[in-house]
Formats: structure tokens, C-alpha cells, sequence
């Protein structure tokens, strides 16, 4: 098999076995109770929370578990709702479904909710961004990079704008395909809230982070218990919170190494298509870790299943939004009629290796130049 669909999700980090075992089957305190070696646990989620703080350049003190991405961005977003009807909030046209549907929702309560479009290059058109910001703007979520394209915002100066039109206005930034994979520094950065997600670094699923600068002004969303400091309550994922951390401890150390190794491995697979793929387009030149390609005169769906059967896994547009058959990103870059139904998504982590790149790439061109044929011939008969 040679999966290409890390940014859909990844597989768990082999390293992190001992961790599963230990906090399932051995150490399965709750880090709640008084005891000893819930004391010790909860010291463990305490040092899991330093590792990432001090990844993102932050207080520990403004680094929240969730349960995963979707969680946090709905935790920022409804975290800022205002009961004011005069409050504006603002959207990428492209966000994340976890992100998008809550602006669609915010719609239907018939909040002032703007898309903002984007540049043909997949990014934010700044100016027509900054055109919607004005007194009554509450909050700003803006991805940093794209999911199914891989653009990548430029959130520190996009930030620094926003704030010199109105200081009071709340930064939400999607993060997901970021963490880890860029450099990230939230001070610099100077975002209000920051998602996270664990399954796309190669933790386990059902493991998130919300960053919040400010977390006692964040309205909570989930009451009970009282853990994350009373903010957001819950018994602690503490297997996966630890294998974050972990991940966490391993990988920022490799961010530019494992950059460059995965911007060769997207390089090799796009000198290949040159060569030998004619009538394509590549959306946006942003992350490498991303490659989104429109293949003019296929159906992105067929292929996909002509690749499954060989066991090379890739997507078109992403996982999330599978179900609907256009990608509203692409959609919003203007990608032509005629190759958008053939856009597919190649994600690359650092754990793919050349040998992979080579051989998927070939599989990938000789079943688009079948399929092109299949097409000439249904349109002969
Ligand atoms: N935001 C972005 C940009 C994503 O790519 C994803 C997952 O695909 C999410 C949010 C949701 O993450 P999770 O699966 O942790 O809820």
C-alpha cells in the first residue's frame, strides 16, 4: 500500500505503543482522584501541556485538550457569539467544514456573518478582507493553511491589519494543517485562538488543542467537572494527550528537516507529471505537504477507485467534503469547468519515502491515461 492522504489523517507514530499500553492497561487512573498515581498522571497531562505551550511559543496556562479540531474551532467561534444584533463575523470562503457550517449556521440565526473570497492562488484576498472589517466585527476566523489545497496565509500580517482597523476584533486560526509542519509562534503570530488536531502529526485520533490568549474571557462549551482549569470539562484523554505531547517533543525539533524532505518528495512527483501528464493544472503553491491537481477531462471519483484497487491512496478535495462531488475551495479559485471534476488531493508526510513517490506517480499517470482513454471510447459508443 502507499498511502497519500495525510491530510486527511496519519498513521499513529509505532513509538507511541508504550504509551497506550501504560495509560490503558496499567496506569488507567483517572487524573481526577487524590490518590498517588492519579497525582502522577495528572503531572504527566501537565508536562504534555509545557511540551506544546513551548512549541507554540505560549503560556502553558492558554493550552486546552479537546477531543479534536472541530471541537476547538467550535469552541472559539461559539466561545465569541454575541447576543448583540449588530455584531458582524467574518469567514474565508474556504474554511474547514468545521468552520464553514458554523458560519452557515450563524447565517440561519441570522447573525451579519461575511465570506470573504480568495486570490486564484487559494489565499485570502487581504484587501477585500480588510474592507469587511470595521466597528462591529466580533470575530475573524481565517485558516492557515488549506486543506485541500495546502495555500498558506500570511496570518502575522493579516493580524497585525485587522488590529490596526479594529483592536477589539477576536483572530480565530484553523491551524490543523500547519502544526508541525511550519514553524508556528502564536506570540508573534499574535492570534487570539488556535485549533489543533492530533491525527494529522502522526497522533492518535480523538485528541485536539485550542489555544485561547485570553481563556477567561471565553465563554465555556462543554460544563461539568471542571477540568482544563473549568474551562472545558470532561474526564482527560490521557493516552492521547501524553502521545501528543510526545509527538510533540519528537517533531519540533524536525520541522525544517522534515520540510525540506517532504517539499523533495512533492517535487519529484510534480517533475514527473510534467513530463508525462499533459493537460493539468496545480492549485496553489503553498505547503508541501499538500499537492492539489485538476486533471482536465476525468472524474476524480473513478480514478480514485482505479487507485484504490492498487492499494495508492489519495483523494479528491478532502475527506471531510467528500460527499459533495465539487470542491467549494476550487470552486472559489475559479479552477476551469473543465478540470475541476478530475481534482484530486496527493498529501505527503515525511514518513512516505522516494521509493513510494516514484512508483505511486507512475501508477497515478498510467490510470489517468487509461481513464482518458475509457472516455474516449464511451463518447465514440
Ligand atoms: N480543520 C482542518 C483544516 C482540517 O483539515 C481538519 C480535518 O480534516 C479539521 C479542521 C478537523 O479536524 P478533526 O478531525 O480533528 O476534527
Amino acid at each position: 500500500m502507499i498511502y497519500l492522504d495525510n491530510a486527511s489523517t496519519t498513521k499513529v507514530d509505532e513509538t507511541l505503543k508504550d504509551i497506550f499500553d501504560k495509560y490503558y492497561f496499567e496506569d488507567y487512573f483517572n487524573p481526577s482522584s487524590v490518590y498517588r498515581p492519579s497525582v502522577k498522571i495528572k503531572r504527566e497531562i501537565e508536562n504534555s501541556r509545557n511540551i506544546i505551550a513551548n512549541c507554540l511559543n505560549v503560556n502553558s496556562k492558554t493550552i486546552f485538550f479537546t477531543s479534536c479540531a472541530t471541537e476547538s474551532n467550535n469552541w472559539a467561534i461559539w466561545g465569541k457569539v454575541s447576543n448583540k444584533n449588530t455584531a458582524e463575523y467574518v469567514f474565508t470562503s474556504v474554511e474547514h467544514p468545521s468552520v464553514f457550517n458554523i458560519a452557515k449556521q450563524l447565517e440561519q440565526q441570522e447573525k451579519i456573518v461575511h465570506f470573504c473570497p480568495i486570490n486564484e492562488n487559494g489565499t485570502v484576498d487581504e484587501n477585500k478582507l480588510l474592507n469587511l472589517i470595521n466597528e462591529n466585527t466580533v470575530l475573524v476566523s481565517i485558516m492557515h493553511v488549506n486543506n485541500e489545497t495546502g495555500a498558506i496565509n500570511d496570518i502575522e500580517n493579516i493580524v497585525k491589519k485587522i488590529k490596526e482597523k479594529n483592536n477589539n476584533v477576536f483572530i480565530h486560526v484553523d491551524g490543523v494543517q500547519a502544526f508541525l509542519k511550519l514553524n508556528v509562534d502564536l506570540q508573534k503570530l499574535n492570534v487570539d485562538a488556535y485549533s489543533i488536531s492530533g491525527h494529522k502529526v502522526h497522533a492518535p485520533k480523538g485528541i485536539g488543542v485550542l489555544y485561547l490568549k485570553n481563556p477567561q474571557k471565553q465563554k465555556q462549551l462543554l460544563f461539568g467537572g471542571g477540568q482544563e482549569n473549568n474551562s472545558r470539562s470532561g474526564t482527560e484523554n490521557v493516552a492521547s494527550i501524553i502521545a501528543l505531547g510526545k509527538i510533540v517533543e519528537k517533531e519540533s525539533q524536525n520541522i525544517s528537516k522534515n520540510y525540506d524532505n517532504v517539499e523533495n518528495l512533492k517535487a519529484n512527483m510534480v517533475d514527473f507529471f510534467n513530463k508525462n501528464l499533459t493537460d493539468f493544472v496545480i492549485n496553489a503553491n503553498g505547503s508541501p505537504y499538500i499537492l492539489n491537481i485538476s486533471i482536465k477531462g476525468i472524474k476524480a471519483e473513478v480514478l480514485l477507485h482505479m487507485l484504490s484497487d492498487m492499494e495508492i491512496y489519495i483523494s479528491a478535495g478532502s475527506a471531510c467534503s467528500s460527499k459533495k462531488k465539487i470542491s467549494r475551495v476550487l470552486e472559489n479559485m475559479n479552477v476551469k469547468k473543465e478540470y475541476i471534476e478530475g481534482s484530486l488531493r496527493i498529501s505527503f508526510s515525511t514518513t512516505n519515502t522516494l521509493d513510494e513517490i516514484n512508483t505511486a506517480s507512475k501508477i497515478i499517470v498510467e490510470q489517468i491515461k487509461k481513464l482518458r482513454e475509457k472516455m474516449i471510447w464511451i463518447k465514440w459508443f
